[in-house]
């Protein structure tokens, strides 16, 4: 499952730095990911639910910000945004256009607990 290695890679990286900070729990993860992705919400919650426990992470808060696609059309230069399946360009209809925004699948934001 995509959804599995994906949380397995979030994981990797927010795992060290919240212990790094002294965190004693982390309390949020915050991601970003591109309608491109074809990333499945409630396989990444489950994935998270499974991967996450008995970890610094069990419990943890998993927002999933989207971000609509968008490109550019190299023919007259226009920027669009579109759905998954359209990337023809509104403008003058060429299908030469390149996307600048929709494949994102970066962490956000983390939130953790650090002790008194
Ligand atoms: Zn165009």
């Amino acid at each position: 499952m995509h959804e599995m290695s994906i949380v397995a890679g979030v994981l990797d990286a927010v795992t060290p730095s919240a212990e790094q900070a002294g965190a004693t729990r982390v309390l949020a993860i915050t991601l970003l990911v591109g309608d491109m992705t074809e990333v499945v919400d409630e396989a990444l919650s489950f994935a998270f639910e499974a991967l996450t426990e008995g970890t610094i992470c069990e419990g943890a808060r998993l927002v999933v910000n989207k971000v609509h696609p968008a490109s550019v059309c190299f023919a007259c230069g226009n920027e669009f945004d579109h759905d998954r399946f359209h990337r023809a360009c509104p403008a003058c209809g060429s299908y030469e256009t390149q996307l600048t925004r929709g494949r994102e699948l970066e962490i956000e934001s983390i939130e953790v607990d650090l002790p008194e």
